[in-house]
């Protein structure tokens, strides 16, 4: 039994531009239904998309019945205008918005909400974000108004302040969480959320030729480091690939190990613990 806490079906590890091209029109169940049945073949019971705005996840949690795998999608996630997550999610331009958006896809039966909340890892350049997180009190709305329509919700998001004030506002789970420090994780475990470190996205890169070899070993190192330290304080950790990103096909086992390099010997019941957690609420 396995499970990808974190894949986005709509995308295929190469080309998003042409993967979303692919559904754009009218959603592939054929291409669907042999990414599914890959995830069948490898033994996957459990999948949690990360969402997209064409109906993709959404009919791949009808398909996925077929596979004998329980999949849950946010249907499209939910990202501010003018910043990261545009080219994939539904966007809004203030919190009215937002809470009309986030109605609108509990209606439509989004298991639960998906915010993107910060930039992304600068491969190139360690330490560096393509952008900076939303205020604090911004993201304590986002995630007050999901919770009031009695979803819960996935966060994208990097960076030690953003992470931090997500745990504080009662994210249920916490997407690749780059750059954090001892204040960010301690939070999480105080609010027992769920972090998803995706270290596949960083993984994978190596020797590919695409980004600095250096840059992208010393941020996997300090994400490693820091999931080892998180572990150590009896944090909640799941596997997540974030399948459909750059060089992380569908079916990729390459999450348990690269966890495996930092949590040694205590990684199954670690993952055990985190991924109870994480089914409990998604
Ligand atoms: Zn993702």
């Amino acid at each position: 039994m396995r499970c990808d806490c974190h894949i986005h079906m709509v995308l295929d590890g190469m080309d998003w531009r042409a993967a979303i091209a692919r559904h754009a029109e009218r959603v592939d169940d054929t291409w669907i239904r042999e990414t599914l049945n890959t995830y069948r073949k490898l033994g996957f019971t459990y999948l949690r998309d990360g969402g997209d705005r064409w109906g993709v996840g959404r009919r791949a949690r009808e398909l996925a019945k077929d596979y004998g795998i329980t999949y849950r999608t946010p249907l499209a996630p939910l990202c501010k205008a003018g910043h990261y997550g545009g080219f994939i999610g539904k966007r809004y331009v203030n919190e009215r918005e937002y809470a009309a958006l986030v109605v609108q896809v509990r209606e439509d039966g989004a298991d639960f909400i998906k915010i993107m909340i910060s930039g992304l890892m600068d491969f190139d350049r360690f330490g560096e974000l393509t952008e900076e997180g939303l205020p604090a009190n911004e993201i304590r709305e986002l995630i007050h108004i999901a919770h009031e329509e009695g979803l819960p919700v996935m966060a994208h998001a990097n960076g030690a302040r953003t992470v931090e004030a997500a745990a504080i506002a009662g994210v249920d789970s916490v997407e690749h969480g780059a750059y954090l420090d001892e204040d960010a994780l301690q939070a999480m475990v105080e609010n027992g959320t769920v972090w998803v470190p995706t270290l596949s996205t960083i993984g994978n890169l190596r020797g590919r030729g695409r980004f600095s070899e250096t840059a992208v070993e010393r941020i996997l190192e300090s994400a490693q480091s820091n999931v080892r330290s998180f572990a150590g304080m009896g944090g909640l950790l799941a596997p997540g690939t974030d399948a459909g990103a750059w060089a992380v096909p569908h079916g990729s086992l390459t999450e348990v190990p690269l966890l495996e390099e930092a949590l040694g010997l205590e990684t199954e019941s670690v993952l055990d613990r985190g991924i109870t957690a994480l089914q409990r609420k998604f």
